[in-house]
C-alpha cells in the first residue's frame, strides 16, 4: 500500500507552504496577534486573511466548482488544512471547513448557492450554535426554540460555549421545533443572519487567556429558506455535520509543530544524544505520524464518496491525545523555564508552551469530550452494547 501523496498534491503542498510563509512574517505575527487574547490573531486581520485564502483558491477545493470550490479531492482540503495548523495560521475554522461541508450534504440547492460561493471567497464567519447550559455532552436536550409563524420560525433561547460568535455573520443553529419527547425528534437545524434583530451576545474569560460567547436569542426571526433539511429531522443533520467537524479537528499539522519545534529545541540545546529524552521523542514522534495518517485515512474515504463516521473519532481522539502528550513533554522539557512569558530572560517560544497547555484543555470538552468520544467507538466502531 503506498501511503505517499502524488506529485500535484506534493506540489499543492509546498505551494501553500510558501504562501503561509511569504504571508505570515516575523511582523505579521508581531503586530498581529492579541495580547488581551492570549496571543489570539486579531479579529479583523483573521477575517482579511481569510479573504486572502479564498482571492487564492485554497477555500473548498474539494467543492464542486459551481459552488466556488476547487473540484479537487478531499485530499487537497486535508493538506491546506495541515499546513495551515502547521503554520498556525488564522482563520481555519469551522467557517471554512465542516459548516460549508455540512451545506454541501444537506443544504437546498438554494442554500448552497446562496452561502458556497461566498464562503469560498472567505467572505464569511460562522458560530455554531449547538451548546447550551444544560446541552453538552447530552445535545439533544437542547431547550432553544423555533416556532412556526408565517413564513418565518421564531427563535427564542440561550446558546452557549459560542466559539467567536462576535465576528460571525451566520449562526449555524440547533433549535427545538418539536415535542420534548423523545427528545432527538422535534429538534431543527437553522441558518441565522446574525444581523437579525433579537440577538445579544456576551463575553466570559476562560482558563486559557481568551475571551469566549454566550449569545442569546430574543424572538429572532428566520425564513423558511434557512431551515436546513426537514423539520423535527435536525438530529440526523447534526450528527453528520459533527463527522465533518471531527474530520476536521482531526487536522494533524498542529502534532507536526509540535514535534519539530521540540525537536529544534532539543537541538539547540545540545541534548539529541540524550537517550533518555530521544526515546521520548521518538515516541512522540510516532504519535504524531500516526496521527497524521489516520487523518489522511478520512481524507481518503471522504475522496471515494465515504462518509466516515466513528472513524472520524478515532482520527480526532488520536490527534488531540497526542497533542496532550506534547503539551505535557513540553512543560517537562523547559521545567522551570515553561511559565516564562515573551521578552522575560529565560523565555522560550514566547511562552506558547504553558500557554497552549492550559490553551488545549479543552480538547478534552469540545466538540465531544474523550469520554464521549470513546463512547461512540465502542458503540458505533465496535458494536459494543451502550
Ligand atoms: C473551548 C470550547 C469551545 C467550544 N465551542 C463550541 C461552539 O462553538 N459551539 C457549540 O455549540 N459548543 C461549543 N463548545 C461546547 C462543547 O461542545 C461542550 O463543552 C461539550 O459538548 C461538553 O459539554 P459540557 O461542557 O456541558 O460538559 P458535560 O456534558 O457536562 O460533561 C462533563 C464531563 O462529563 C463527561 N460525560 C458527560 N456525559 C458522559 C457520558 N454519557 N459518558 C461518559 N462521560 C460523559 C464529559 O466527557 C465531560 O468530561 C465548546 C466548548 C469548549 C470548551
Amino acid at each position: 500500500m503506498d501511503f505517499d501523496l502524488t506529485a500535484d498534491e506534493h506540489a499543492f503542498r509546498d505551494e501553500v507552504c510558501a504562501f503561509l510563509t511569504a504571508e505570515l512574517t516575523e511582523a505579521v505575527w508581531r503586530t498581529e496577534r492579541d495580547p488581551d487574547e492570549q496571543g489570539q490573531w486579531r479579529r479583523e486581520f483573521t477575517k482579511a486573511f481569510r479573504r486572502k485564502l479564498g482571492a487564492a483558491g485554497y477555500i473548498g477545493m474539494g467543492w464542486p466548482a459551481a459552488y466556488g470550490g476547487g473540484g479537487k479531492s478531499r485530499v487537497y482540503q486535508t493538506i491546506f488544512a495541515e499546513e495551515m495548523e502547521y503554520h498556525r495560521a488564522p482563520g481555519l475554522d469551522r467557517s471554512i471547513t465542516y459548516v460549508p461541508n455540512a451545506l454541501l450534504a444537506f443544504g437546498t440547492d438554494a442554500q448552497k448557492a446562496e452561502f458556497l460561493p461566498r464562503i469560498a471567497r472567505g467572505e464569511l464567519s460562522w458560530f455554531v450554535g449547538y451548546s447550551e447550559p444544560e446541552a453538552g455532552s447530552d445535545l439533544a436536550n437542547l431547550k432553544a426554540r423555533a416556532v412556526p409563524d408565517g413564513s418565518d420560525f421564531v427563535v427564542t433561547g440561550q446558546k452557549a460555549f459560542s466559539s467567536e460568535a462576535h465576528m460571525a455573520e451566520y449562526c449555524w443553529l440547533a433549535a427545538r421545533t418539536g415535542p420534548v419527547s423523545p427528545k432527538h425528534r422535534g429538534i431543527s437545524m437553522f441558518i441565522v443572519d446574525m444581523q437579525s434583530p433579537g440577538i445579544r451576545i456576551d463575553r466570559y474569560p476562560t482558563l486559557a487567556g481568551w475571551t469566549h460567547h454566550a449569545v442569546y436569542f430574543d424572538a429572532v426571526r428566520v425564513p423558511d429558506a434557512h431551515l436546513v433539511g426537514e423539520i423535527d429531522r435536525g438530529w440526523s443533520v447534526i450528527m453528520g455535520a459533527i463527522d465533518f467537524e471531527r474530520a476536521a479537528l482531526a487536522a494533524p499539522g498542529l502534532v507536526a509543530f509540535q514535534l519539530d519545534r521540540l525537536l529544534a529545541h532539543a537541538r539547540e540545546q545540545g541534548r539529541l544524544d540524550d537517550p533518555v529524552l530521544g526515546d521520548q521523542l521518538a515516541r512522540l514522534a510516532t504519535e504524531a505520524e500516526g496521527a497524521r495518517l489516520m487523518s489522511y485515512w478520512i481524507a481518503s474515504l471522504h475522496a471515494h464518496g465515504e462518509m466516515p463516521q466513528f472513524e472520524t473519532s478515532m482520527a480526532v481522539l488520536c490527534k488531540r491525545e497526542t497533542a496532550r502528550l506534547f503539551d505535557a513533554a513540553g512543560l517537562e522539557m523547559l521545567g522551570a523555564f515553561a511559565p516564562l512569558r515573551a521578552g522575560s530572560p529565560g523565555a522560550c517560544f514566547d511562552g506558547d508552551i504553558e500557554a497552549e497547555y492550559r490553551d488545549h484543555l479543552y480538547f478534552q470538552f469540545a466538540a465531544g469530550g474523550f469520554d464521549i468520544t470513546r463512547n461512540v467507538i465502542a458503540h458505533r466502531g465496535l458494536g459494543l452494547p451502550r
